[in-house]
């Protein structure tokens, strides 16, 4: 099996997205670790693309020309790593957020992979998917995923809910390896591994998602299990480990 991390670009937010407990943005206090360009945090943006010899899944799509335009790479990312967009048979998302799903469909109006015949959403997020106008030719062809699903014989769903209702981690095992392709679990490397009680201003429910990320984080750190991040500086995989606070990210 190989697994090729694709950057789609990134984006730069303002550093209020950053939350405290109790919903308190930084302010002077940030920690001077956390890398600022002209301000802003950059965010990478990554997808995933799983081949297992037959045929390739995706976890995640970027977000095309549908956000700002330093992203929508996914393409050339595609093309890099010499992957034919026809191998790509499913596609998963780890949540609907518009950086993750707008990439089904090309900047040009065409299909992103012609040859997709299983497009996977969370299933609490199915309604969500399907308010999406831009991606309305896909709302029928969407089949929601639970926890704890089986989408092959090498991948399996966890549930990790807060940063959106169906995030979803995608626990791939191949050859006694783990690799837990965990979408947006962290969003600030620099700063959420060391403390990972640290919210995201897009989370959906701050609380939920800090519990989510701490048993995530726990999981990999104590399993040896490689984690994959949609925001971790691209490649944005490695290994994670616990510290006497928090936790550690090893890129590889
Ligand atoms: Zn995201």
């Amino acid at each position: 099996m190989r697994v090729t991390s694709l950057r789609d670009g990134y984006v730069d937010m303002p550093v209020r997205r950053l939350r405290q407990p109790g919903d308190k943005p930084f302010g002077a206090d940030l920690p001077s670790r956390v890398p600022l360009f002209d301000g802003a945090l950059r965010l990478s943006v990554n997808a995933f693309a799983i081949d297992d010899g037959r045929e390739i899944t995706l976890i995640d799509t970027g977000s095309s020309n549908a956000w700002h335009p330093t992203m929508g790479f996914l393409p050339q990312a595609l093309s890099e790593a010499r992957i034919a967009i026809d191998r790509i048979r499913t596609v998963a998302f780890t949540h609907t957020h518009l950086d993750h799903i707008h990439g089904l469909i090309l900047p040009d109006g065409r299909d992103g992979f012609p040859q997709l015949s299983r497009l996977l959403v969370p299933r609490p997020e199915l309604d969500m998917f399907r308010a999406v106008a831009r991606l309305q030719r896909f709302h029928d062809r969407a089949q929601p995923f639970g926890a704890g699903q089986r989408l092959s014989t090498d991948i399996e769903t966890i549930a990790i809910p807060g940063h959106e209702v169906g995030h979803t981690c995608f626990r791939v095992a191949s050859g006694g390896e783990t690799l837990l392709i965990w979408g947006d679990t962290v969003h600030v490397p620099s700063l959420q591994f060391d403390r990972p009680e640290i919210a995201w201003e897009f989370d959906a429910d701050q609380a939920q998602a800090r519990a989510s990320r701490l048993r995530i984080l726990g999981l990999a750190a104590d399993n040896g299990h490689f984690v994959a991040g949609a925001h971790l500086d691209s490649p944005g995989v490695g290994r994670v480990h616990r510290t006497e606070t928090g936790f550690r990210f090893e890129p590889l």
